[in-house]
């Protein structure tokens, strides 16, 4: 197909994403990609070949224009919010500069897109059924491309992403009939129930790097160090700068 009359992108030129999380998931979703396919997705995309976005709950699914007459059909689901990222989460909208419903809309800080951000490795599953797998192929990278100007566009869709849909927010409006009753109500309890699940602690024997470099794994590691949402963040780029020196140390 020729392509064309798909969705436009934004970017005209270089990396997709405006946010440092978004531009983060699509960097770490590119690092398992071999040859030449990062230049011929951002390529696609400019040329409007993701044809279609259609979201429901936690799966995103595109149609992308291929080397096929019908296009192809990618699709990413992504895993609920772990109970330890939900509880950074918790503490972390109650700091939000513009308030908890001020995040939920989508307005929200770059403490709380790292929170939401599924890990390319362990809470995001893509497919894609053109014949170069598995992937990421490039109608996998165009399509993510696509989805992060979404989630720039539209920041407020990660919570639903996250398995975090009108069951589990939806509270938050419980007995708001009159908009003056809606700043009194107990987020946090509305949120997280008055018995919230308590992260669990890891126990720092790491089977392997890859483990390590698992960003939930991480996350959890740096939860166990601190509590401070925005202190964990440094101590997961921390972890990984260690796990990328260390990975690259050859003894002589
Ligand atoms: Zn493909």
């Amino acid at each position: 197909m020729s392509g064309g009359a798909g969705i436009r992108a934004r970017s005209r030129v270089g990396v997709f994403g405006r946010h440092l999380w978004s531009r983060r998931w699509s960097a770490d979703l590119e690092t398992g990609v071999i040859g030449d396919d990062i230049r011929l997705a951002r390529q696609d995309v400019r040329k409007e070949k993701v044809l279609s976005l259609n979201h429901s709950g936690r799966t995103v699914r595109f149609y992308v224009d291929g080397s096929r007459p019908r296009p192809f059909t990618v699709e990413f689901t992504f895993a609920p919010l772990d109970s330890t990222d939900s509880d950074s989460l918790r503490a972390a909208l109650r700091q939000e500069e513009n308030g908890v419903l001020g995040a939920l809309a989508g307005n929200y800080s770059d403490t709380i897109g790292f929170l939401l951000l599924p890990a390319v490795h362990g809470a995001t599953r893509y497919s894609c059924n053109c014949p170069v797998q598995p992937g990421p192929c490039r109608h996998v990278l165009a399509a993510a491309y696509i989805m992060v100007e979404w989630w720039d566009a539209s920041p407020e869709v990660l919570f639903e992403l996250r398995g975090l849909g009108a069951d589990r927010l939806g509270a938050i409006l419980r007995g708001t009939g009159d908009t003056a009753g809606m700043v009194e109500v107990d987020v946090e309890e509305s949120l997280w129930g008055t018995e919230p699940l308590l992260p669990t602690i890891p126990a720092p024997s790491p089977a392997g790097l890859e483990d390590l470099l698992d960003a939930p794994v991480t996350r959890r590691m740096a939860a166990a160090a601190t509590n401070d949402p925005l202190e964990q963040l440094r101590v997961v780029a921390d972890l990984e700068d260690f796990l990328d020196a260390f990975g690259s140390y050859r003894p002589r």
